[in-house]
């Protein structure tokens, strides 16, 4: 057979996506993937009900149903201070994957380059080879993941097209202040770079923490791509509901790579998403206070399991450092990939590998996500406990 694409080599599957499969396979409580094991709110799921036999269950508009548009738009204009046209700046996606990968496609040509700070979500390097990009990498520093401004004029100095900034951040869980996001933007701006932002946990900051828009800052509306979607903020992840808003000559061409990648996201589910936006701003007050204590309580576990962590300033993530373990003579050699197989078979808890996230050789964190029930949280915490037992 003749070779597939290229393409196709350069990249592996999610290592996030296979530490569910494989802790699906062994029945371990999953802190891998993030998502909530919670239902939506009520709103959704009877909206979703009463759709299932008044529809629509045909295409929506390629570029998402009207009512959602117009809420997004809403909720966007109150964010970024103007005017956000639903028919002409937002389309809606399936999933913030499809939003990441479409924002890419939109802006770069082969060999463009683009600047992606290290740890980053697994996705954006197969968005950069899909979209023939060329990632330039900014490193976050652990444990502040604080990071070198000068690298990024460097950077865009070099060419750089356009950043990716997720705020708050997966998987470190650093919220950018203003500053930082202020000296990105003048940069932006000097050097006429795009910015592509995925914001899909801007409801899970906590205090004093504040999640800034980056499309909200003077000058920046103009060159920002907005990527959000609503499987965080409403609990659906399956539905597969993302969005990305920009100004309408980047709206407009987001528009036609969307249309002949998926045609559309879900009619049905769509439609069923607006009645969130309905909730009002109580349920979006009250889903920080939820993951302010889900953090609260799974750190505070962590830290009588003797589990060495950073402390997320926001999202649902949390590094957890082995060092100390990879130390033992058990562990000697080991991967971070082979104590997190181990994890699973041994502790009966799921995390994802740190080093499917570095582009440096970092090879000693561990990611786990706490968006889960009391329970479950209870349940893997007796069982790090376990863990953390080993360290004597
Ligand atoms: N963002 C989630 C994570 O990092 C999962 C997203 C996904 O798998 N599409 O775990």
């Amino acid at each position: 057979m003749r070779a597939l694409s290229e393409r196709v080599q350069t990249f592996t599957d999610s290592v996030i996506r296979r530490m569910t499969r494989i802790s699906d396979e062994y029945g371990a409580i999953n802190l891998s993937q993030g998502f909530p094991d919670y239902d939506p709110p009520k709103a959704l799921m009877d909206a979703l009900a009463r759709i299932a036999y008044e529809g629509p269950h045909q295409y929506s508009i390629t570029f998402g149903d009207k009512d959602l548009r117009d809420a997004l738009a809403a909720k966007h204009s109150r964010a970024v201070g103007r005017e956000v046209d639903p028919e002409t700046e937002v389309v809606v996606t399936c999933g913030g994957t499809e939003a990441m990968m479409c924002a890419m496609m939109t802006i770069c040509n082969p060999g463009d380059k683009v600047l992606v700070f290290s740890p980053f979500y697994e996705n954006y390097g197969a968005d950069a080879i899909l979209s023939g990009a060329e990632p330039i990498y900014v490193p976050l520093v652990p444990p502040e993941y604080s990071f070198d401004i000068s690298l990024i004029e460097q950077g865009f100095r070099d060419g750089a097209k356009a950043i990716i900034i997720c705020n708050p951040s997966n998987p470190c869980g650093k919220v950018f202040t203003r500053e930082e996001l202020s000296a990105i933007a003048e940069l932006a701006i000097r050097y006429d770079a795009y910015v592509v932002t995925d914001e899909v946990y801007e409801y899970m900051v906590y205090a004093p923490s504040v999640h800034t828009v980056m499309a909200s800052l003077p000058g920046m509306y103009e060159r920002t791509i907005t990527c959000n979607s609503l499987s965080k903020t409403f609990a659906v992840t399956g539905w597969r509901l993302g969005f990305l808003i920009a100004p309408p000559e980047v709206a407009e061409a987001a528009k036609k790579v969307h249309d002949f990648l998926t045609v559309g996201a879900p009619a049905p589910l769509q439609a069923a998403a607006v009645a969130g936006f309905s909730l009002g701003d109580e349920y979006f007050e009250g889903l920080r206070e939820l993951y302010t204590e889900k953090r609260n309580y799974f750190l505070a576990g962590l830290d009588r399991a003797g589990l060495k962590h950073n402390v997320p300033q926001g999202s649902y993530f949390v590094m957890v450092d082995i060092s100390d373990f990879l130390a033992l003579p058990r562990f000697a050699g080991w991967s971070d990939l082979e104590f997190c197989e181990w994890m699973i078979k041994e502790i009966g808890v799921a995390a994802v590998p740190g080093s499917s996230f570095f582009r440096e050789p970092v090879n000693n964190l561990i990611r786990l996500h706490f968006a889960r029930s009391k329970e479950t949280m209870d349940e893997a915490l007796s069982r790090l406990a376990k863990l953390g037992a080993m360290l004597g």
